[in-house]
């Protein structure tokens, strides 16, 4: 073997090694979830703020832009940030309000025969006086009204001696 031919060698050995390589990378990168656009998802826009400082600031590094231009938009885009922030913050707390608007609409308060305070349906418990708000009957456990004389669910007479909660 002379002195070309090892040389040849090695230079084979070097190619065949991405390739060999190569396969197990790819796997491996495959297993990552895709990236997101920031596009593509709705509201993700302080997301696109955040990627687009990024990119200024590796502009900034590579001195692609000057600092003038890097102190002007980045002061901009974190501006845009805090606003973007701020609104998605306001956004929750309307969102919040009008799911307990509609929790609050869909179950008509009832009031407690004990003490008179309003309870929304599904309480156990009157918020008032501690008492008990459902009265279970005693043939199908189902839980009625404390007022309630018969069985809601089965129409048996509900007895005195109910179990309570
Ligand atoms: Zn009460
Ligand atoms: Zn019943």
């Amino acid at each position: 073997m002379n002195l070309g031919a090892i040389f040849i060698g090695l230079a084979l050995l070097v190619l065949v090694i991405p390739l060999v390589i190569g396969p197990f990378r790819g796997k491996r990168h495959r297993k990552l979830p895709p990236p997101i656009s920031a596009d593509a998802v709705p509201g993700n826009h302080r997301q696109q703020v955040l990627l687009t400082l990024r990119d200024l600031d590796f502009d900034y590094q590579t001195e692609k832009i000057n600092e003038e231009d890097y102190t002007r938009v980045r002061t901009q885009l974190l501006f845009e940030a805090a606003n973007t922030i701020q609104s998605e913050q306001q956004e929750k707390v309307r969102i919040e309000e009008l799911v307990r608007a509609g929790r609050e609409a869909a179950s008509p308060t009832e009031k407690c025969p004990q003490c008179g305070r309003p309870f929304r349906a599904g309480d156990k418990i009157c918020p008032g006086c501690g008492s008990y708000l459902t009265a279970r009957c005693q043939s199908c456990n189902h839980a009625n009204q404390p007022a309630d004389k018969f069985c809601t669910n089965c129409g048996i007479r509900l007895n005195d001696r109910l179990e309570q909660g």
